[in-house]
């Protein structure tokens, strides 16, 4: 019994990205081992996933209606968009960027049924338009569908009259934005170019 529950632990914990099923059942024994930690670990994990939201504004994850970013007007009138709340930290930080942000929580990927409604891109429209948005950065990885992703969102900010940007080479083919280091992305972000 006792086994059993320490497996399904570990096949829990198998499910987060990067945690392959050594890693997970080695976590899943420590965990067991160390109650105090194991406790600390249940105990803020239930109080993040209820107390975690998405930003009205940006999608980014907050324990409040509107994100700490989105409320500081001393940022840049731009939006930088990204596929996930990672992807967000990794910009802020460059370092270089200080504008405002949206977060897509994924790609467009019609064959698993990711619409742009999914994406909230009519909301990422009607945010630009309402700030008057001077420059909106396409930070989306370079895969397949990441750059189906740019199209679709540049398509729709330029018939909005808005000015669209996308990361700069830096970013080799394939590349996810939040492994890439921070000099790269700083490259990339200095590079950007005209959609
Ligand atoms: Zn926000």
């Amino acid at each position: 019994m006792k086994e059993s529950l320490v497996d399904s632990l570990a096949q829990t914990l198998g499910k987060l990205p990067g945690i392959g099923k050594k890693t997970a059942l080695r976590l899943a024994f420590s965990l067991v081992d160390n109650r105090e930690l194991a406790s600390d670990l249940s105990a803020i994990l239930s109080e993040t996933v209820t107390g975690v939201r998405e930003c009205s504004l940006c999608r980014n994850l907050t324990a409040d209606e509107v994100c700490e970013t989105c409320l500081d007007l001393s940022r840049s009138n731009t939006i930088c968009v990204v596929h996930t709340p990672a992807d967000q930290r990794s910009m802020e930080d460059t370092g270089l960027y200080r504008g405002f942000y949206f977060v897509l929580h994924g790609s467009l990927a019609p064959l698993d049924g990711t619409g742009p409604s999914d994406l909230g891109i009519s909301q990422l429209v009607e945010r630009a338009v309402s700030i008057n948005v001077s420059e909106v950065i396409l930070a989306l990885d370079s895969t397949t569908e990441g750059e189906a992703t740019c199209a679709y969102i540049a398509n729709q900010l330029e018939s909005e009259q808005i000015k669209v940007t996308q990361l700069a080479r830096g970013l080799p083919p394939g590349a996810l934005v939040e492994f890439a280091d921070s000099m790269t992305l700083s490259q990339a972000l200095k590079g950007r170019r005209g959609y």
